[in-house]
């Protein structure tokens, strides 16, 4: 069973749902279905196409929340699944400043690697091999991260997460 995308009444996105629990919501008509997973739930009465992505009826305030948490997903996610150092898919995840010299545990040292990279480098900081991250690290922010942060993908939810931080992050151009 996959899951669905739930978008504040301003389009905000909210927060990802079973897509059961997405298809309750527009049951109960507290949400509209805005995208169809073209799969569909067969009961005893009738067959209902399942949700990808629903809109809720009603605004939702949301709390005021910390950062985005440091994990191996939400940095894959926020360097676009791509090595910093020469652009192969990442398979590792690389302190920018070696741990051993002093480096951080933080979003601003922290990038997306291949291995090949992450083992030439090494114990070495970039500037003694002459390299060069694409786009300086930073910690992501925006509505977009509480999605992308939980490393689920679904590419029916990328049009209603640009504009609300996933852009800015990974550089990617908004359509
Ligand atoms: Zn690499």
């Amino acid at each position: 069973m996959g899951h669905a995308l739930v978008l504040n009444a301003t389009y905000e996105p909210l927060c990802v749902v079973p897509s059961r629990r997405a298809l309750v919501l527009v049951l109960n008509h507290k949400a509209t279905s805005v995208e169809d997973s073209g799969s569909v739930l067969h009961s005893a009465a009738a067959a209902v196409p399942l949700p990808a992505v629903v809109r809720l009826h009603r605004y939702v305030r949301v709390p005021y929340r910390a950062g985005v948490p440091l994990t191996r997903r939400a940095i894959f996610a926020r360097d676009g699944g791509r090595c910093v150092y020469c652009g192969a898919p990442a398979n590792s995840v690389d302190h920018v400043i070696p741990r051993s010299r002093g480096g951080q545990h933080t979003w601003e040292n922290v990038v997306a690697a291949c291995r090949r990279c992450n083992h030439v480098k090494s114990d070495r900081e970039i500037s003694e091999l002459g390299w060069a991250v694409r786009v300086a690290p930073r910690q992501p922010s925006g509505p977009a991260w509480r999605i992308l942060g939980t490393g689920r993908h679904d590419p029916r939810w990328l049009p209603y997460l640009t504009g609300y931080g996933r852009d800015a992050v990974t550089g990617e151009a908004t359509a």
